[in-house]
């Protein structure tokens, strides 16, 4: 099989989740009878690029459908760090009313707004309608399409300068055309101008078997020495890199910029990940195992916990929580509604394991004894925000790294 970002054949698969509805599928009740389309899901790596990919293509138009029927929910951890980012490159980067910043992937205006408030020009890039036209009724301008080489080079035809900063957060594993995603950031970066990148890291999808954050719509998982390698490909270099613990189980931000050159911090990730091996194929053997075991550990606690009569809800609707529930097999016997913030999703079921989605009321209204925890990466918020449900002897279970009753 050939690589998706560097052409190479020989990708070797270390994962295969078997067959799985689209992870994003939700389910209107009138169509709980029907039928649901599956689709395989493998997992790879590439010797020659060290870029972590799947398999399987699905088509755009059946993951994104026009309809897509809701927003994307910004947590407050999330919006906190966005700000913090913005603020702080206004001030490295001396940026004034003369500078442009870019985002792709920008959404409703959720990060940009920052730069707006403080007199720096945006332009904001995303695909999807209803979003793009909530960031400019905000007065974030963005205009709706997909980035890539084509864009990049229609927009500085039309005059809009080469920009200081552009900034692409957890979009670099959905782009099909990665290479002319990047090579369509060369072109609209200002010479001395800085690019910074947002993942999750694919080293701490591996180490705390964070097999769920694996669906149809990320077709990559990166990592220090995958990013390297594609930026050299384009003419860019990666410059520097921050890690950020308790955002999505763990992200990295990488620093890219037309010129060569590596901070310390960087040299010591690329060397660390030569060293435990990140950059080839050993490093993955083993995780197929490791996700097979977690599989069993969590059917078992929730079969004993059902079996002793008590009830289990679980909490977040998100892609993550689809393939947890469908993976393990976590059907409405064992874990019997799920909770969710988005408005949006209140009222659908959850793709293939059919669970209703509820407002949070539910766990306080409805007191199951126990709720997993499906958005895991959010946990200490949702404990946070949900103190009535624990107060009222509510417990909760976080399945990753392994499956655990958190004590209260
Ligand atoms: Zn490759």
């Amino acid at each position: 099989m050939r690589c998706r970002v560097c052409g190479v054949v020989g990708v070797r698969p270390f994962l295969d989740l078997g067959k799985m509805p689209l992870s994003d599928g939700l389910v209107r009740p009138e169509n709980l009878q029907g039928p649901e389309l599956t689709f395989a899901l493998e997992v790879a790596f590439c010797p020659n690029c060290a870029m972590v990919q799947i398999l399987q293509d699905v088509a755009q138009e059946v993951l994104f459908p026009e309809d897509y029927p809701y927003f994307s929910s910004f947590s407050d951890q999330l919006l906190a760090h966005s700000r913090r980012h913005a603020l702080n490159l206004v001030e490295t980067r001396s940026l004034s009313g003369d500078s442009l910043v870019v985002e792709l992937a920008s959404n409703d205006g959720y990060l940009l707004q920052n730069f707006v408030e403080l007199g720096v020009p945006v332009l904001g890039i995303d695909p999807a309608p209803a979003q793009v036209k909530a960031a400019n009724d905000k007065g974030v301008r963005s205009i709706c399409r997909f980035f890539g080489l084509e864009l990049a080079e229609e927009l500085l035809a039309g005059g809009t300068g080469q920009a200081e900063v552009i900034i692409a957060n957890n979009v670099c594993a959905h782009v099909p055309d990665l290479n002319g995603f990047v090579a369509g950031m060369k072109a609209l970066l200002a010479p001395g101008g800085l690019i910074t990148i947002e993942n999750p890291y694919v080293r701490d999808l591996i180490d705390h078997c964070e097999f769920d954050t694996i669906y149809h719509e990320h077709l990559f998982y990166h990592s220090c020495t995958g990013i390297a390698r594609l930026m050299e490909r384009h003419g860019l270099h990666l410059n520097h890199v921050e890690y950020f613990a308790e955002l999505h189980g763990g992200t990295l931000r990488y620093h890219v910029s037309h010129q060569a050159g590596r901070t310390p911090e960087l040299e010591a990730y690329l060397a660390d990940e030569a060293a435990t091996g990140v950059d080839s194929f050993r490093y993955y053997e083993g995780f197929a195992q490791r996700v097979e075991q977690l599989r069993v550990d969590l059917r078992a606690l929730l079969s004993s916990l059902r079996a002793q009569g008590r009830t289990v809800a679980a909490y977040g609707a998100a892609a993550k929580g689809s393939t947890m529930l469908n993976y393990v097999g976590i059907d409405g016997d064992l874990v019997s509604f799920v909770v969710d913030r988005n408005t949006h999703k209140q009222g659908l079921h959850m793709p293939g394991t059919h669970q209703p989605i509820l407002g949070v009321d539910a766990l306080v209204e409805q007191r199951p004894d126990f709720t997993l925890i499906l958005a895991w990466n959010f946990k200490e918020e949702i404990m946070g925000q949900q103190r009535g449900y624990t107060e009222a002897g509510g417990q909760w279970i976080v399945p990753v790294p392994h499956p655990e009753v958190i004590a209260s």
